[in-house]
């Protein structure tokens, strides 16, 4: 796939955005392998979910820096635009939300897991008839908040979607929103009661991602109702 242009979204961060043309296609949630080859025929394949919503004309992936990783360095150092993607996908058929389901959108990611459900909110910003929906959000610093300007407008515009941050490393002196990790008491006062059953997306490190869904767990809410992604094996 051909590289329209790459934008820088935070420091360790860009967007990849692709021309979508013979793209067949995708759900929010899904994601698309992508294969480097060297001159020498190494080659090398990651998983970068799907940013944009479906139909749209642009394809973006959203990657964030891995210090003295193969692969992220590559995409976000080399890669130009105009240059071509050998990409597989999409791949994924657990962690979709169609749009379809009426029940309140839970959904809670640590730093880069926040794309997939990117997707996911891009896509309810387009429909007419909007469900309430949650997005907690772990980042190190307010300048590592991936699409800031973009949830801070939808949010606005939006009153059924409500955004809780939180800031792991370093706050602003005034900032009034949450200071430290994600953790139980935090999601049981902001999430949605379990009685509502609302359809939860947990997205980010492998570690994150546990600590969250066994905190769910114990909160109440049913475990067939919470799907998780693990981006990797980093701590936050
Ligand atoms: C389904 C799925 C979707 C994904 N979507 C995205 C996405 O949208 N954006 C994105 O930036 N990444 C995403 N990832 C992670 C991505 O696939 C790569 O693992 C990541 O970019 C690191 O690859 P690398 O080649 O740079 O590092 P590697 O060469 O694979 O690893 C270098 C070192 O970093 C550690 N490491 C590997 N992955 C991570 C990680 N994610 N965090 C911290 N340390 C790591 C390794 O253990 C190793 O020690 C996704 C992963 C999965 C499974």
């Amino acid at each position: 796939m051909l590289v329209h242009d790459i934008i820088v979204e935070t420091s360790r961060v860009k967007s990849i955005r692709l021309k979508a043309d013979g793209w067949a296609g995708h759900l929010p949630g899904q994601h698309v392998d992508i294969r480097l080859t060297a001159e020498n025929g190494y080659r090398a394949e990651r998983s970068y979910s799907i940013a944009s919503p479906p139909g749209d004309e642009l394809l973006v992936l959203t990657v964030e820096r891995v210090e003295d990783g193969e692969v992220s360095p590559y995409l976000l150092d080399t890669l130009r635009a105009g240059d071509r993607l050998e990409l597989r996908g999409p791949v994924g058929g657990y962690f979709v939300w169609t749009g379809l389901e009426n029940n309140p959108l839970c959904l809670i990611a640590g730093g880069s897991g926040v794309t997939p459900l990117m997707s996911m909110l891009r896509h309810r910003d387009t429909a007419t008839n909007r469900g309430p929906a949650l997005l907690m959000y772990s980042s190190r610093r307010l300048q590592d908040v991936i699409y800031r300007d973009e949830l801070d407008a939808m949010a606005g515009r939006d009153p059924a979607l409500r955004i809780v941050h939180a800031l792991t490393r370093e706050a602003p002196p005034d900032w009034t929103g949450h200071r430290g990790r994600i953790d139980k008491s935090l999601i049981a006062a902001n999430c949605f009661a379990p009685a509502q059953r609302p359809a939860i997306y947990v997205c980010g490190p492998t570690s994150f991602v546990e600590s969250i869904a066994a905190w769910l767990v114990e909160i109440g809410f049913e475990p067939l109702n919470i799907k998780t992604e693990r981006f990797g094996p980093s701590g936050g």
